[in-house]
């Protein structure tokens, strides 16, 4: 697959664990209001990479949902089930610049452990019942966050050997999205702050498998009475029939003045005011 990039492409990429919230629906608003200051384009992926944590038919409630707020998406939806092959051949690229190795650690023998220890590096060849690890490069890194500015890390060091296919046969998170990304053509990733320890593994990996890196923008994550709102601490799923309600909420958390008015006039509005240097610095918004 090939995309050839406008000057910006940014996406959207939710795992389908359930409906969207408010949350993430505020994740899909901040990265469609980037693309858009930009004047690129918003791509929406869907990341069901884990078949037993994806739930039947969320696939589905969250493209619903974004249109029902107005939150239109350029191309056609991608999604990461269908895409074995295209990280096979990523991990076949990588075995051959051989920066790859089979682990058999167990969770139990890296109790514990905060980085990799490199236990398993020595075996370099294929094999069953293993999961394979990515050689972390022994090199600093540096780059400029949008919201969070520079960030610099000692790879090998700070984080050790990332596993990219899991012992039970399961692509990898950190794997699959640079894959996509790629292969997709982004330009610009704007995702939560949780994500941010991830990206010096998945910056790695870019290079690794010949290709610059994207810019990023790791906005902060909603937070309510010391809690992330996510789906695990039940935050209930969008009420599609309340969209101008919920994006209410939503100018109102991003500071911005917004008018009540059709999804699609406010967000053109939204658009027009929307400036990243309102998330810059801060790690939570409080709700
Ligand atoms: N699928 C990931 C999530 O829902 C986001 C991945 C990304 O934006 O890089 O947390």
């Amino acid at each position: 697959m090939t995309n050839q990039s406008p000057l910006y492409r940014g996406r959207f990429a939710p795992s389908p664990t359930g409906p969207l919230h408010l949350g993430s629906l505020l994740a899909a608003l901040i990265s469609y209001l980037e693309a858009r200051r930009q004047g690129g384009e918003w791509w929406v992926r869907i990341e069901d990479l884990d078949p037993p944590r994806t739930q039947p038919g969320a696939s589905d409630a969250i493209l619903r949902s974004l249109e029902a707020h107005g939150l239109a998406w350029h191309s056609t939806v991608m999604h990461q089930s269908q895409r074995s092959e295209a990280y096979q051949k990523a991990i076949e690229a990588l075995y051959n610049r051989d920066l790859l190795f089979w682990c058999r650690c167990s969770r139990k023998q890296l109790t514990g452990t905060q980085v990799y220890p490199g236990t398993c590096r020595a075996c370099r060849q294929p094999r069953a019942d293993a999961a394979i690890r990515f050689q972390t490069p022994a090199v600093e890194d540096r780059f400029t966050d949008l919201f969070q500015g520079p960030q610099q890390s000692r790879l090998a060091h700070d984080y050790g050997d990332v596993v990219i296919r899991r012992r039970d046969g399961l692509f990898a998170y950190q794997l699959a999205v640079v894959v996509d990304d790629i292969d997709q053509g982004m330009t610009d990733i704007v995702r939560g702050i949780d994500l941010l320890s991830s990206t010096f593994w998945q910056r790695a990996l870019y290079r690794a498998l010949g290709h610059d890196c994207p810019s990023y923008a790791h906005f902060p994550v909603l937070v309510h009475a010391d809690q992330k709102l996510s789906k695990q601490n039940f935050a209930p799923a969008l009420n599609n029939q309340q969209a101008v309600d919920n994006l209410m909420q939503l100018w109102h958390w991003l500071g911005l003045t917004i008018e009540r008015d059709t999804p699609e006039y406010m967000l053109a509005e939204a658009s027009a005011q929307w400036s990243p240097s309102s998330l810059q610095t801060i790690r939570e918004i409080e709700i």
